[in-house]
């Protein structure tokens, strides 16, 4: 069978940038390398450069979002400590109780929206280590808000080394939904597994370029490689494949910077450019299809992450071809495990057909991401994604967008 037809892949981790950051990314760039990359549904971050942490500015976003997606897509909302009384806001039932003027909340079945496990958003995510973006919260928050955020919604942690374990503490004192993002390490999926024996109800999720990429590949990708978590030495990516059964879902991580951003020559993360970065645009990278640079050289100042969306399917197809996952592997943690942890129902008629035989190169010229790049450039891929389906509309075919700004749906969580 050439055309395998599979359920549309959900993604429960991007950062589509929009509003504030649209030089690397915005709600319609980003929903087109969803499509182009199989994904019918996304759940956006709220690391924004001003945090998604009140309902005001999620409601901000939700608007600015329905105009311009051409996939279905959640979001998650942020804390830093000080927005607990926000977390009520966001109850459908407590907005539809106050008459809030909204079209689209309107639009959805009252009834439905009557029930106390109704939310805006999809989860609450937490950053305990420094990343993209000023939101940083810091560990002696977490009782509190592990006890004031509605149980049935996931909280969703970045925690790397240390505060891994921190967290793991406070859900056996407070055991709740946590989704532990990007474990990249065999110390943090051994603790996850323990914690699953132990009957914690924490789920965790890797992202393609970990189990793809490791730590030799910096040397060649400089600040293209430059993420966090970073990049891990080969035996840690070998207990990830060695443990994918432990793996409840795959998220990508998508979080696009511009080609310049990443090189350091313009003003990125609020910070200017310094020596040390400049001396990073130099040497040309693989990335943009020139000579690859040599030798090792540290990564300083230039923003992490890499896009993710349109290279994760063909990659995983390609594991499928060399035996290292099933079919059904890729179906459960592409969409079954997202589904599951965030509660998301798609239709029968949402979803993706790849064409299984096809081997093609990823090239950075051909991606829908307005960023234009991926540390995955010139790499030989198994299975295109070859027609994407969305409530039983053709919305992506042979290398082209079908849908129009605003044809996507905006997701609430429901129980
Ligand atoms: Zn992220």
């Amino acid at each position: 069978m050439q055309f395998m037809r599979i359920p549309g892949l959900i993604d429960p981790h991007v950062h589509l940038r929009d509003p504030e950051e649209t030089q690397k990314e915005d709600f319609t760039t980003g929903t087109r390398a969803a499509l182009a990359g199989g994904y019918t549904t996304l759940i956006d971050m709220p690391n924004n450069k001003t945090p998604v942490t009140t309902r005001e500015r999620l409601e901000k976003k939700r608007t600015l979002a329905k105009e311009k997606i051409v996939c279905d897509v959640g979001f998650h909302f942020g804390s830093l400590g000080d927005n607990i009384d926000e977390f009520a806001k966001l109850q459908l039932s407590n907005i539809l109780r106050a008459n809030v003027e909204s079209r689209e909340v309107k639009d959805e079945n009252s009834s439905r929206l009557r029930s106390n496990n109704n939310y805006l958003v999809m989860g609450l995510k937490l950053y305990l280590n420094k990343t993209t973006g000023n939101y940083l919260l810091g560990k002696s928050h977490l009782p509190k808000i592990f006890a004031s955020w509605p149980s049935e919604i996931p909280i969703l942690v970045h925690a790397i080394d240390e505060t891994f374990d921190d967290v793991l503490e406070v859900v056996k004192q407070t055991p709740r939904k946590i989704h532990l993002c990007h474990v990249s390490t065999k110390y943090e999926l051994s603790r996850v597994i323990e914690a699953k024996e132990r009957g914690l109800p924490i789920s965790c999720g890797v992202t393609p370029h970990h189990l793809f990429l490791s730590e030799e590949d910096t040397k060649h990708l400089g600040p293209f490689g430059a993420m966090k978590p970073p990049l891990r030495p080969r035996t840690d990516v070998d207990f990830l494949w060695k443990n994918i059964q432990a793996i409840d879902l795959i998220e990508s991580d998508h979080a696009p910077h511009t080609i310049e951003e990443k090189q350091g020559v313009t003003r990125a993360e609020g910070l200017p450019a310094t020596r040390r970065s400049l001396k990073l645009a130099s040497p040309r990278s693989s990335i943009d299809g020139k000579e690859p640079a040599t030798g090792p050289r540290e990564v300083f100042n230039v923003p992490f992450g890499v896009p993710g969306l349109e290279t994760t399917l063909p990659l995983l197809f390609t594991a499928v071809s060399e035996n290292k996952l099933t079919i059904g592997d890729v179906i459960r943690l592409c969409h079954e495990g997202p589904a599951k942890v965030f509660n998301i129902k798609t239709a029968n008629d949402t979803y993706t057909e790849v064409d299984t035989k096809a081997n093609y190169e990823i090239k950075n010229k051909n991606l829908f991401t307005k960023s234009k790049w991926s540390p995955f450039n010139g790499w030989r891929v198994h299975g295109k994604i070859q027609r994407v389906f969305l409530r039983g509309k053709k919305v992506f075919e042979d290398g082209k967008v079908l849908a129009s700004p605003g044809s996507g749906k905006l997701v609430t969580y429901s129980s």
